[in-house]
């Protein structure tokens, strides 16, 4: 999402004049977009910025501060950062490019002013999810992400989200399917759409229709858009993923196999602690049914460990579910104490070499299933969307299947943006290796 709103304002500079850079030196305007989920993501951001005030340019620079950390600490930012003008929050993204030109003005036109200019805004404002639409798309890029919704009402007891995105609010569906249509005319084949509980799109703007949610309305208008191949969401909550949502992936064949399902822990002591209403049960019964109608769906998750109050026996159950569903892959974050949260004020906090220990242990559990779940495909053809040259090796491609597993190929440059078919010749860890299928 973070990296959604950074290209929608990255997209109003460019057209204000302003040219990307990937030289740090060179930059007139950095600007970092902050994550607020754990301590750690505010404390690299801040750490960032201060290296970054920190390095010699001889013209004027606009520092800022976007999104989620933004939002929590407003204009105390200012003091603990002193070379910083610019804060702006989650409803604002799209008034980030006329604030910074009003700061270089400034700066451009006093250079040897004292008195500090800065700018601030972490208001709210009515519909601010309807401003993240304009898209920024490389030569040959295939997949893009949409914004379908802001907020989030679910107040999960560790999570801050609620706090610094406000309260959930949706775009409407025409208003989508423009963005998807035009993205498809820009060669895009793939689309991800994104909310930070995206199955309960539109649940307070938009009626049932047949038994259908608004979420399940609009998966079908988007797949009614000639050229797109692929659908993506991130993330659904287990509540409200109801039948009409896992019956879609029957009958909506652009809807790839894949769901990440956040679990967060698999004691029920635990799950109401954290005020997620389901249990350990209906949850495993969610993914049975999920398979029932999709048997080769990946499934992912996120999971916390070290929630305050999680005793060993806990933590057990946890493993329990992970290894008896047997995840494709998982996030597994150290509970981390975050400001106003209701979590953050429980008695029993875990001591974090506990938090570290269970972290360990799940993580070789979840590699375990990530192989076994990857070696599957070995021998076999697939169909992935090659989307460019591999990260670690930019001579080799590298695509994505339906079920997200990354394939690193010997391609040709001609493969790229293309569905093509691969035959898997091995695997390691994760990430599976394939030679084309049909040499055309
Ligand atoms: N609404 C999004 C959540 C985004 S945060 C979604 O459902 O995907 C992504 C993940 O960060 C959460 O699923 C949770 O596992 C983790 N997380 C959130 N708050 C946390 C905290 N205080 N400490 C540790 N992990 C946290």
């Amino acid at each position: 999402m973070n990296e959604r709103d950074s290209e929608q304002v990255a997209r109003m500079l460019l057209e204000r004049g302003h040219t990307l850079t990937l030289r740090e030196e060179e930059a007139e305007v950095i600007l970092l977009n902050t994550c607020s989920v754990r301590d750690l993501a505010e404390q690299k951001a801040l750490g960032k910025m201060g290296l970054l005030g920190a390095q010699f340019r001889n013209r004027p620079v606009a520092y800022g501060f976007l999104g989620c950390m933004a939002q929590s600490r407003g204009p105390s930012l200012l003091k603990d950062v002193p070379h910083l003008d610019i804060v702006v929050g989650t409803q604002k993204f799209h008034r980030v490019a006329e604030y910074v030109d009003q700061v270089l003005e400034r700066k451009l036109a006093r250079p040897m002013d004292d008195v500090r200019f800065s700018i601030v805004d972490v208001e709210e404002e009515q519909d601010s999810q309807r401003a993240i639409r304009d898209h920024l798309l490389a030569a040959g890029q295939v997949t893009a992400f949409v914004s379908i919704m802001q907020g989030c009402n679910m107040h999960c007891t560790f999570c801050i989200v609620p706090y610094t995105r406000g309260a959930e609010r949706s775009r409407p569906v025409h208003e989508i399917v423009d963005e998807v249509r035009s993205l498809v005319a820009r060669g895009v084949k793939e689309v991800t759409l994104l909310g930070q509980i995206v199955n309960l799109y539109g649940r307070h703007e938009f009626a049932k229709v047949d038994g259908k949610s608004p979420f399940v309305q609009l998966l079908e208008a988007v797949h009614q858009v000639d050229g797109l191949e692929r659908i993506r969401f991130t993330s659904p909550h287990p509540i409200g993923f109801r039948q009409d949502s896992i019956e879609a992936f029957g009958r909506l064949p652009k809807l790839v196999e894949h769901i990440h399902l956040p679990l967060q822990s698999a004691s029920d002591r635990i799950l109401k602690a954290m005020h997620r209403t389901y249990t350990a049960e209906t949850y495993a019964k969610l993914v049975d049914r999920i398979r029932l109608v999709s048997p080769r769906i990946a499934l992912t998750t996120d999971i916390i460990v070290g929630f305050p109050g999680e005793t060993d026996e806990d933590y057990a159950k946890t493993r329990d579910l992970v290894d008896r569903i047997g995840f494709d892959n998982a996030f597994i974050f150290k509970y981390s104490k975050r400001k106003d949260t209701p979590a953050a004020e429980l008695e029993q906090q875990i001591p974090d070499a506990v938090k570290e220990a269970r972290n360990r242990d799940l993580l070789e559990l979840v590699n375990t299933w990530a192989k076994r779940r990857a070696e599957v495909f070995v021998g076999q053809e697939v169909e992935i969307l090659c989307e460019g040259p591999s990260k670690t090796n930019p001579k080799r491609l590298m695509g994505r299947t339906r079920g997200n597993k990354i394939v690193v190929f010997e391609g040709n440059p001609r493969h790229i943006g293309q569905l093509m078919k691969v035959r898997i010749t091995h695997s390691s860890g994760y990430t599976l290796y394939g030679d084309p299928a049909v040499l055309n």
